[in-house]
């Protein structure tokens, strides 16, 4: 415990000092000798395993024994065979920990790596508007659809949701019930962020540059219907993939005030007020008609390069 770095080799010629020391130590042969010291080298291996780090994995990587203590012991670990978390270095795995989901338990483990993608340059800059209509719309009038499985999600939730509020206080059947939606909340969880990754993946490679509104999601709604929560948190995960991936690639993100995005004329700013079910802008001062989406990702992305006034910065800089 003093001398730590002290290897399996120290220990053998060890012996050797104490065998001057001790005579029931010079007694014995040297096989014997060294096979104290393998034992004691042994427990000294085992002794740092378990309290530097109260998890251990074996070697092939089937199993995982927690050391500390919460008795939860030995566990069989199954599940994807393409994630096979005994080829990484163990060293490089700082935190393990168990997670309880609808469908079961999971061991995660977080593995420290140096992630850096090598950005292809390739000119464009954009500016996206997130939206209920279409995911997003681009500064380029492109969009992206919403998924179809957050519409069927959508009418999931709400019958098991209506079948759960049917069934008795404490009975069987709630039980079931309530297992039934946390499953399916689990499923929605997981096609969104299964979504979010290679929209914001695709977004990163095929720009130099992205501009987004910074609309705080969190507290943007607050009459919250089902749809919108599903969106709402749909957009979350993909702003943060984005931000993700564009510090994994060098790429600028930048967010903007929400303000005046969509009521400003991307082509000559003048202010053209309306309302929220109005879908296309028309400006009676330069004559630029434009879908209303289309229109507010020119301004985010005019704003993110200051050619407006009102620019408010740049994100910081995420470490991955
Ligand atoms: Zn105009």
């Amino acid at each position: 415990m003093d001398e730590r770095g002290i290897s399996a080799n120290d220990l053998q010629t060890y012996c050797a000092v104490l065998a001057q020391e001790y005579f029931f130590a010079a007694s014995l042969n040297s096989q014997a000798r060294q096979a104290a010291a393998d034992r004691a080298w042994f427990a000294i291996q085992r002794f740092y395993q378990n309290c530097t780090t109260g998890w251990k994995l074996d070697p092939d990587g089937k199993r995982i024994t927690f050391t500390d203590g919460c008795r939860i012991g030995r566990l069989r670990l199954v599940g994807n065979k393409k994630q096979e978390i005994a080829t990484f270095p163990i060293k490089q795995i700082k935190r393990v920990r168990i997670l309880k989901r609808a469908d079961g338990y999971y061991v995660q483990c977080a593995v420290n790596a140096d992630r850096k993608v090598e950005h292809v340059f390739t000119g464009a800059q954009v500016g996206i508007d997130l939206g209920i209509q279409f995911f997003y719309t681009d500064s380029n009038g492109n969009t992206i659809d919403n998924p179809r499985s957050f519409r069927k999600a959508e009418k999931k939730l709400k019958r098991l949701h209506r079948r759960l509020s049917h069934t008795q206080k404490k009975s069987a059947n709630r039980k079931k019930a309530r297992q039934k939606l946390a499953k399916a909340y689990l499923k929605v969880q997981r096609q969104r962020e299964d979504f979010a990754r290679k929209t914001a993946s695709a977004l990163i490679s095929s720009h130099d540059l992205i501009a987004y509104e910074d609309l705080q999601i969190a507290n943007m709604v607050k009459n919250h219907t089902l749809a919108k929560s599903i969106n709402d948190a749909s957009w979350g995960r993909f702003l943060h993939w984005v931000t993700y991936y564009g510090a994994m690639q060098e790429v600028p993100v930048i967010g903007v005030a929400p303000h005046f995005t969509s009521q400003n004329c991307s082509g000559c700013g003048k202010l053209v007020k309306k309302s929220l079910s109005e879908r296309t802008h028309t400006c009676v001062q330069c004559g630029l008609v434009l879908d209303r989406d289309h229109n507010a990702a020119r301004n985010i992305l005019n704003e993110a390069l200051g050619r407006t006034v009102g620019h408010t910065g740049t994100n910081t800089p995420l470490s991955v």
